[in-house]
């Protein structure tokens, strides 16, 4: 399959307010929309001491789509005690995200170190069956993001796309998808194939884009903007949008090099790397 064409304007793009993380989200909100965005993704710690509709309200005035609400998850837990206290969390970042305005919660599912990564995917599944009718009742859903498997330590125990298709086919609603995060996921011998397989399960809910640096020197904070890396970004564009994917092409970079900077010129850094790399 061919490369896909670069994005022709940025009412496809989407930004993840950790991406400016400096910003609080009403200066986000205004700079995405003036540079020509057409999504905003929210973290959960940028609504801190702010009311959540009228949160949702001045990014719907701004023209923006409120994409995704980050992040809920951390199922897996060694007591039970401990996995309803998660739940009971989740249950309120579904909350948080239909009072947004979100459509979904992304999931970072969670693992402990020293319990198997089979015990956690176990829980991680019984507990988005135990929270889905919640997400019913909020008519919000849960996209299920596989992480890099360096994270599956303590971040996650959902490692692959295949992982995330298997779980979101098991628990087969509409209201549960997966993110495909390139970060995480373009190393994968069968990313093509698990793509189209989200595609024929109408499960892809998200698509994130940023780059993968060498070296990398924080596990965590160090990722790139597109094109300063080595993902064949437009390649896995290309096979995302094959399988019908036709939402917001999401920038979300952790990086603890573009905090630093000026937000401004990170800003039209990201718009410069959409044009040239998306
Ligand atoms: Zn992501």
């Amino acid at each position: 399959m061919n490369p896909a064409l670069p994005l022709a304007d940025l009412s496809r793009a989407c930004v993840h307010t950790i991406t400016t993380k400096p910003w609080p989200i009403e200066t986000a909100a205004a700079k995405y929309a003036a540079a020509g965005f057409g999504g905003i993704t929210v973290w959960r710690e940028a609504l801190k001491g702010r009311n959540v509709a009228a949160t949702g309200r001045l990014l719907r005035e701004h023209g923006l789509s409120v994409v995704s609400l980050c992040r809920g998850g951390f199922f897996a837990a060694t007591t039970a005690a401990e996995r309803s206290r998660a739940l009971d969390e989740n249950r309120r970042a579904v909350d948080e995200a239909r009072a947004l305005g979100a459509p979904k919660v992304v999931l970072v599912c969670g693992a402990v170190p020293g319990q198997s990564l089979t015990e956690s995917r176990l829980q991680i599944s019984d507990a988005v069956a135990a929270l889905l009718p919640h997400c019913e009742q909020a008519k919000v859903g849960v996209a299920i993001e596989p992480l890099h498997p360096m994270y599956a330590d303590n971040r996650s125990a959902v490692n692959t796309l295949r992982q995330a298709n298997d779980m979101a086919e098991r628990i087969g609603s509409p209201l549960v998808g997966v993110a495909v995060d390139v970060y995480h996921v373009w190393w994968d011998p069968d990313l093509e194939v698990e793509i189209a397989r989200s595609g024929r399960l109408g499960a892809l809910m998200a698509f994130h884009e940023c780059d993968w640096l060498t070296p990398t020197a924080d596990l965590l904070n160090d990722r790139g903007l597109m094109g300063e890396g080595c993902i064949p970004l437009r390649q896995i564009r290309a096979w995302v949008e094959a399988a019908g994917f036709r939402g917001h092409v999401e920038v979300e970079v952790f990086s603890n090099r573009l905090w630093a900077m000026d937000q401004d010129e990170v800003l039209g850094r990201i718009v410069r790397a959409i044009q040239d790399h998306a």
